[in-house]
């Protein structure tokens, strides 16, 4: 157990309703060996909120993207995700730690678009958007390209499903990147610093879309970026982490002009 106290659990969510909660960490640590890199982190995401996490390179946001995609298990508390404890299940009235079928059930409300895009090379667009859908959610083809159509409309590259991956742009395949994770009909769409990999003349196109995702879909988004223009144009709830805790949150417009930190203002100082 850690011996430092917890802050006030950020509370985005209204009230104090757990059911309106679409992400909750509570009293979440993680450490690499002694390194303490998430500390009795307590916070909540409500349904189709935009939060960026942003903060000092180390400060753990992208270990919060891989502890929600499992990729890393919390050595202390637990992680809720649309009512289902993503950490742990109950077997025979007691809570213990997930195992593999009860973790995948639950991942599957979470969609996650990468820096370096990870499309299946050798696939074409469609199939790249087709292939999760059909494969892990059983959908019927026939269906799955209908959505898949609609999802390249959405991200406007209708005229790109017969292309493969490495003929398009880098802007064009992280849209591609987009439309596949939409395709798995996440509840939480995370994304991981989605245009630091982009030539900046490509960063703006790929920014509007996830503006138009964020107004026209009912998805959650965490984010965590870099750029603070992303932070400041797509998202409704900006987190400042620092050493594994956050220590401010508030929405874009009071984050950026009127930290209330030191630490906040400092960091914007050298990022802005
Ligand atoms: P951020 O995304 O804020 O830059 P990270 O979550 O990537 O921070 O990392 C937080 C800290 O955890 C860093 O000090 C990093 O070196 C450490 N870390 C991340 N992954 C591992 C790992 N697999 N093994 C050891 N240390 C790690």
């Amino acid at each position: 157990m850690t011996t430092h106290p917890s802050p006030t659990p950020t509370p985005f969510a209204t009230g104090t309703d757990r059911s309106a909660e679409l992400v909750r960490f509570d009293h979440v640590t993680k450490r690499f060996g002694d390194h303490v890199v998430l500390d009795d982190l307590d916070f909540a995401v409500a349904p189709r909120r935009h939060v960026t996490l942003i903060g000092p390179s180390g400060s753990g946001k992208t270990t919060i993207l891989r502890l929600l995609m499992t990729l890393l298990r919390p050595d202390e508390g637990t992680i809720t995700v649309d009512g289902d404890l993503l950490t742990h299940e109950r077997r025979g009235g007691r809570l213990v730690p997930a195992g593999e079928r009860h973790v995948r059930a639950v991942r599957r409300k979470i969609g996650m678009v990468f820096q370096q895009f990870n499309l299946f090379p050798n696939m074409r667009v469609l199939r790249n958007i087709t292939e999760a859908p059909v494969h892990v959610l059983g959908r019927d083809r026939d269906e799955a390209e209908q959505r898949a159509r609609e999802l390249l409309e959405l991200v406007g590259l209708s005229d790109k499903v017969d292309a493969y991956p490495g003929q398009l742009s880098g802007g064009q395949q992280q849209r591609v990147a987009i439309a596949r994770a939409l395709a798995m009909e996440p509840r939480v769409l995370l994304l991981d610093e989605v245009t630091s990999a982009l030539d900046p003349e490509l960063v703006a196109g790929v920014l509007d879309l996830l503006r138009d995702v964020a107004r026209s879909t009912d998805v959650t988004m965490v984010c965590v970026t870099h750029e603070m223009s992303f932070a400041r144009d797509v998202s409704d709830t900006v987190l400042m982490f620092d050493q594994g805790r956050v220590i401010e949150s508030g929405p874009p417009e009071k984050i950026f002009t009127d930290p209330e930190q030191p630490r906040t203002r400092e960091f914007l100082s050298a990022v802005l």
